[in-house]
């Protein structure tokens, strides 16, 4: 008999049956050691404790059954196939299969009893009960009723591995438990009875052999409460180590006697609203320290981060240091561009700009200006850390928009700077509000800065939503508007989420506004037009030489072009709240009174009615994200370009929020008293997860 081991240590290898080829194919789903199979749990149970009569079989179900063949037939309707007709006195089935062999067939005789396994469909006009390849077993009437099964665990397989291959290791696995092996149980005892959860063992017997059929809802049991609790803390373990890691490392300390930021904001044409005043000041506060600033800026749009963002670069290029400033996309970074250079020019400080366009000679002459120290401002896109861009001095690293950007590239420009040794301070900022429990698990590892205020003098911008059968009277209300100084956005959205598409529609509709409107000035700018197309129209839109710009959504991000008054987005329908909130953040932006139309395509879905509901009824960027977070479910809030962020492999966000307080105690606990059951956790639910593979 082996020695009592702790399973965590033993490879997966260490089971019967288990070699070289197998192991692979496990790894494949994250599977490396013997108690990693332990927690490879059950996506559904199937009940094989009791025989349903056939009578009462019902389509959607997956059921045991018994019969005796009245009839089997091969027949080539469309493809070959057998089908057995069975019954129990209580009604008929039929039975279908498509692959068979000769024995098969001979072994299904008439009067032979069958007891079955499968899933129930309704097939052809007459709903008749059919169950394609079911599992059978040949019984004999005597044996009828006798059945020694359960409840069985359905486990996600990977190709090559059967369902049955499964639950024979998992039997393994726990057998060897029986023998007297552990799996180790990361949550202190007084914790447990704190939270009453049961232990970990107690757990994973309930998950793989229920006694009962679980409820639909797993969240309500206690042993996956269990695991789901471990898994959040595990994520807020791992995000408190690299918080903790990056405190560790030294940065640059900015202290400057502030001239330029002085010149700076004297020269803007209004002061800093108070909210801006505040975090400009926390910004300050962490730039003089000589630990790495980690803070997450948040304000709805049109709040005026860009300003805020320009006096913490100030800072550090009055310090010797250079700044990067990431954008999401190029027409943003080509604005910040343009701004920055505007305000900074002045003062003596070289801005420059790298995005994708930059090629050749042009790339070589900005990136040796970043290498030699010569660049202090640098604004880019993703192009900022290409391997071949090189700082001389980072010391501190901006990113605009964080919702478009995944935890790991955040990490990667910090990393850029790493390279001489000092860690770059980092400002994320983001216009999406991230409700409590995502903020305490995504961004623990980040300090929390507000701006909840707006630049006075902005009125609301009202929103209608109207039937795209009113066109007409949209366009009439568009000329009206450009007679009184108005310019416009009409926004073509996502077609079948395709770019080529979306650039169509809008082509269309340029078309038909120009048609329609001959007397006032149309342009068009999309995503498959050239950077210096795309910044070429933005110009002539904001020097006011356009009056209706046709975009697709494009201009969702951080575009600012305040005279812009009035949007029209069309299919408004299809888009989510976050996307509507950012897209309607582009009016209402200067001081006069702004209007958004949302323009669907009837009939609506429930939900879509509401969120175009929420749109006319709010302009509260907190308010329509907990509603979308809401109406969507959990986690998709911060965006689709965020995969990798925050994918739990049991816990949701939205139904598991009500343990986060107690994980965040039980995290500081652990940290304090007991931090070497911080590693095991971590790998046991995130050995996957590249982004925190710092621990
Ligand atoms: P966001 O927070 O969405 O990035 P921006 O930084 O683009 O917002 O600012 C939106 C607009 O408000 C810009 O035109 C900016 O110049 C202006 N702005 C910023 N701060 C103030 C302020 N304190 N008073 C008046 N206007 C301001
Ligand atoms: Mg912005």
């Amino acid at each position: 008999m082996p020695e009592p081991s702790c399973l965590d240590d033993q490879p997966i290898t260490y089971l019967k049956g288990v070699g070289a080829k197998v192991a692979e194919k496990l790894q494949r789903l994250g599977i490396s050691t013997v108690a990693d199979m332990l927690f490879h749990l059950p996506f559904r149970y199937e009940d094989r404790s009791k025989v349903v009569a056939i009578g009462s079989l019902q389509t959607g179900q997956s059921c045991l059954f018994e019969g005796q063949v009245e009839l089997t037939e091969v027949v080539f309707r469309g493809r070959r196939s057998m089908l057995v007709r069975l019954s129990d006195g209580t009604g008929f089935v039929t039975l279908r299969f498509f692959h068979f062999s000769n024995s098969q067939k001979q072994a299904m005789k008439q009067g032979q009893w069958l007891r079955c396994f499968g899933d129930v469909k309704a097939y052809g006009k007459s709903g008749a009960a059919d169950i394609v390849h079911p599992e059978y077993r040949l019984i004999t009437e005597e044996q009828r009723g006798i059945i020694d099964e359960g409840l069985l665990a359905v486990y996600p397989v990977t190709e090559g591995l059967h369902q049955t291959s499964f639950r024979k290791l998992i039997k393994q696995a726990f057998g060897l438990l029986q023998q007297g092996a552990t799996v180790r149980d990361c949550l202190p005892s007084h914790i447990l009875k704190d939270v009453d959860l049961p232990t970990l063992l107690e757990s994973l017997e309930q998950l793989h052999y229920p006694q009962t059929m679980p409820l639909a809802d797993a969240s309500e049991s206690p042993a996956y409460n269990r695991l789901i609790f471990e898994e959040l803390l595990a994520n807020h373990l791992s995000l408190s180590q690299l918080k903790k890691g990056i405190q560790e490392e030294s940065a640059p300390s900015f202290r400057s006697n502030n001239v330029k930021k002085k010149a700076f904001l004297k020269a803007l044409d209004f002061a800093l609203t108070s909210a801006q005043q505040r975090v400009v000041n926390e910004i300050s506060a962490d730039l003089i320290l000589q630990q790495p600033m980690q803070r997450l800026l948040q304000g709805d749009v049109g709040s005026g981060k860009t300003v805020v963002a320009a006096c913490a670069a100030l800072t550090a290029i009055e310090s010797d240091h250079q700044v990067a400033l990431m954008a999401p996309t190029e027409l943003l970074a080509e604005q910040h561009f343009k701004n920055f250079q505007q305000w900074m020019t002045a003062l003596g400080v070289q801005v420059d700009c790298l995005v994708g366009r930059h090629k050749g000679k042009a790339y070589e002459a900005i990136t040796s200006d970043i290498r030699d120290g010569r660049s202090n401002m640098i604004i880019g896109t993703q192009a900022l850390f290409q391997e071949k861009v090189s700082f001389a001095k980072l010391g501190l690293v901006i990113i605009d928009e964080q919702h478009r950007f995944g935890v790991q590239q955040r990490l990667a420009l910090r990393d850029k700077g790493m390279e001489n040794g000092l860690c770059p301070h980092q400002l994320v900022m983001t216009a999406t509000p991230i409700p409590r429990t995502l903020a305490m698990l995504g961004y623990a590892d980040l300090d929390l800065s507000i701006i909840d205020e707006l630049p006075p003098g902005r009125t609301p911008v009202t929103t209608s939503v109207v039937a795209v059968s009113k066109k007409n009277l949209i366009i009439e209300r568009i000329k009206q508007g450009v007679a009184d100084g108005r310019q416009v956005y009409w926004v073509c959205t996502l077609i079948e989420e395709s770019e080529m598409l979306q650039c169509q529609a809008a082509e269309v509709a340029a078309e038909l506004l120009v048609e329609s409107l001959p007397e006032l000035s149309v342009a068009l700018i999309h995503g498959r037009m050239k950077a210096e197309e795309k910044e070429a129209v933005m110009q002539r839109f904001k020097q006011q030489e356009i009056d209706i710009l046709v975009a697709t959504t494009v201009i969702e991000v951080g575009v600012d072009v305040p005279n812009a008054s009035l949007m029209i987005i069309e299919n408004a329908e299809r888009l989510g709240l976050a996307q509507l909130h950012q897209l309607r953040g582009r009016v209402g932006r200067g001081e006069r009174a702004s209007h958004c139309v949302l323009m669907y395509k009837p009939p609506l879905s429930s939900n879509a009615n509401e969120r175009l509901s929420i749109m006319r009824e709010t302009t509260d960027g907190f308010k329509i994200a907990e509603k979308d977070m809401e109406l969507r479910g959990h986690g998709e809030l911060l965006g689709k370009r965020q995969a990798g962020f925050m994918r739990f492999k049991i816990a949701d966000m939205q139904r598991d929020g009500w343990m986060l307080d107690n994980v965040v105690r039980c995290a500081d606990e652990i940290l304090q008293k007991q931090p070497e059951l911080v590693q095991p956790l971590v790998h046991r639910w995130l050995m996957n997860s590249v982004e925190y593979a710092h621990v």
